[in-house]
């Protein structure tokens, strides 16, 4: 670039120099050769002006031998008038009809040729005056009468002088040419350091600017249109630089979505190939993708690409499902860019496995509810109706039986109801907690202490062994003894009589243990952590049967996690069940 501007300015200048000087030696050279033809004509017809020259030419004198030589002696006389050198400029007197030589200032008459003038002169006797632009001579013949004799004067000059002159001049033009092109060439490169530098160096800048270099800032070095250029080149790589930094953050902050982003996201070319695969795609669908993949070999099966291309609008997607190692995927394939060829599909893989469980849950739970709460009103209507329908027939002891079943079932209900309440508190979030420092030994005496009649009942041995220091625990203390409590009816209720029931805690990192161990019926290992689930029992018509809801020990979890403990049942070999609870001290990191 800066080479070829610099060559051009060169150029311009050599062509510049070249024709100026051809147009002034042209001028110069023409302007010489005209004023010598005309000076040599005006010299000629200045001096044949003068009147008594020409009576001097033209009367001959007295004695004279011949008028030729009287001529000759007038002529000599103004012989630096008429510019008569003897060597480039001559003159002949020649005989009027015969042409022929008879005085001149050269002895080489035999070169004269006979030219236009020469040749009008004698024809016609007229003066031969005329000038050939073309001829490299110039010449006037004028025909003269001396006495009674016809002569002609003859002036020629050969052009020396002029050709002189012009090879002088042609000399001169081609120096000064030189000089010219030399001062030219040295104006080119002065040019060159004011000029051209400025934009090398911007061009410099521009390079390293498309290289990716924005930090260099260009020198605006003067006030020039070169150095508002250079000031505006500075401001846009400034703006670019900008513009390329906010572009690159945003592409950042994207990529890092794209990259964590738990949905998995695989783009397609409008010929099947991989464009973009996040590894979360990978992860779900248990296939490695790289861009050999090809969109056939993951999601022929649940639509070919073209179909997907075409997709109505709305939605302008379609929507597929797919079980891969247990967990249920939901894709979505989306074109995108469908008009231009860059174009391709989107597809998005999302784990629906947990919405649908809970999903299940829900339907499940909604069907538990329903279930335990109509068979105890089929049975309270039941024994209704038979007890409306006998009108007080029947006998008081079965009267009393039936209103005894009703009673029952009501308070079964109330109390299915009262959990559902306090579950669906518990899930909504909108149980407080009322914390305070409890005291876990008292706690656990009171639990004893309240079970204990119920555990006489069944001939139960129950025992509290906790130890003599334990530290309190900060939580809700009638939440805790709710727990509690519903774990040691449990021991009781699914303890045959005459078992035990042992209570014990501990105190290990931070954390306070409680443990309810009994030799009853048990739970087979595994079935040991599905107790904690809704309405999950083991033996439904016992569990019934012993009044439980199937919702204690939910309730329990819930509570226990609340205060950010664990609940869960021991591994042991039967018989029996040993449920352990461990609360943090510090209680709930939250609420
Ligand atoms: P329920 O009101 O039916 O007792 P829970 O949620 O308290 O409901 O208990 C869930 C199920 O766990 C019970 O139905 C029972 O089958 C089993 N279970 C709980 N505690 C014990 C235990 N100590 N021994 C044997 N099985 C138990």
């Amino acid at each position: 670039m800066l080479r070829s501007l610099h060559m051009k300015l060169v150029l311009i200048m050599v062509l510049l120099i070249v024709s100026l000087m051809t147009v002034v030696g042209a001028f110069l050279l023409n302007s010489v050769v005209g004023f010598y033809i005309s000076e040599f004509y005006t010299q000629v017809s200045g001096v044949f002006a003068d009147e008594a020259l020409v009576r001097d030419l033209t009367t001959p004198t007295a004695g004279e031998e011949s008028g030729a030589e009287g001529i000759k002696s007038v002529l000599d006389t103004c012989a630096g008038a008429l510019g008569v050198d003897g060597r480039t400029r001559n003159y002949y007197i020649l005989d009027g009809h015969t042409g022929a030589v008879l005085e001149g200032t050269t002895e080489e008459d035999d070169l004269l040729d006979y030219t236009r003038n020469l040749t009008t002169a004698i024809s016609t006797g007229e003066v031969g005056d005329a000038r050939n632009v073309a001829a490299s001579y110039m010449d006037v013949a004028i025909p003269i009468e001396r006495g009674s004799t016809d002569y002609i004067i003859y002036i020629y000059d050969n052009g020396a002088t002029v050709e002189s002159l012009n090879s002088e001049l042609m000399v001169i033009i081609i120096q000064a040419l030189v000089f010219g092109l030399a001062i030219s060439v040295l104006l080119s490169f002065l040019l060159s350091k004011t000029i051209i530098g400025p934009i090398e160096q911007l061009t410099a800048g521009a390079e390293q600017v498309a290289a990716g270099d924005f930090g260099h800032k260009l020198e605006v070095a003067s006030r020039d249109e070169v150095g508002v250029l250079t000031g505006t080149f500075n401001d846009m790589a400034q703006r670019l630089q900008d513009t390329i930094q906010q572009v690159e953050s945003e592409r950042n902050k994207l990529d890092t979505l794209f990259l964590r982003m738990t949905d998995g996201v695989v783009a397609f070319s409008r010929e099947g190939g991989v464009i973009h695969s996040n590894p979360a795609a990978g992860e779900l669908l248990h296939a490695p993708i790289d861009s050999l993949t090809r969109y056939e070999d993951l999601f022929a099966d649940i639509a070919p690409l073209e179909t997907v291309m075409n997709a109505p609008t709305p939605p302008g997607y379609l929507e597929g499902e797919r079980e891969v190692w247990g967990r249920v995927l939901e894709l979505l394939l989306a074109p995108f860019d469908r008009e231009s060829q860059g174009g391709g599909v989107l597809v998005v893989v999302h784990d629906v496995t947990e919405q649908r469980k809970t999903e299940e849950m829900r339907k499940e739970f909604v069907a538990n509810v329903s279930h335990e709460l109509r068979t105890p009103l089929t049975n309270i209507l039941s024994y209704a109706e038979t007890l409306y329908d006998s009108g007080g027939d029947l006998p008081e002891e079965t009267e009393r039986n039936f209103l005894g079943v009703i009673l029952n079932e009501t308070q079964r209900m109330t109390g299915l109801v009262q959990d559902l309440l306090v579950l669906s508190r518990l899930d909504s979030g909108r149980t407080e907690l009322q914390l305070s420092e409890v005291d876990m030994r008292a706690l656990l005496k009171e639990t004893g202490q309240a079970n204990l009649m119920e555990a006489r009942r069944h001939h139960h041995t129950l025992t509290v062994d906790v130890p003599d220091v334990l530290p309190t625990v900060r939580a809700d203390r009638d939440r805790i003894l709710q727990v509690l409590m519903n774990v040691v009816s449990n021991a009781i209720k699914y303890t045959p009589d005459g078992g035990t029931i042992r209570i014990s805690a501990g105190f290990a990192r931070r954390e306070v243990w409680v443990e309810v161990e009994d030799n009853g019926i048990g739970v087979p290992p595994e079935e040991r952590s599905r107790i904690f689930e809704r309405f999950y029992r083991v033996d439904k018509a016992r569990a019934r049967e012993s009044g439980g809801t199937g919702l204690g020990l939910s309730i329990a979890k819930e509570l226990v996690e609340r205060h950010g403990g664990s609940i869960r049942a021991m591994d042991k070999e039967g018989p029996g069940l040993a449920i352990r609870v461990v609360l943090p001290v510090e209680g709930p990191s939250h609420g």
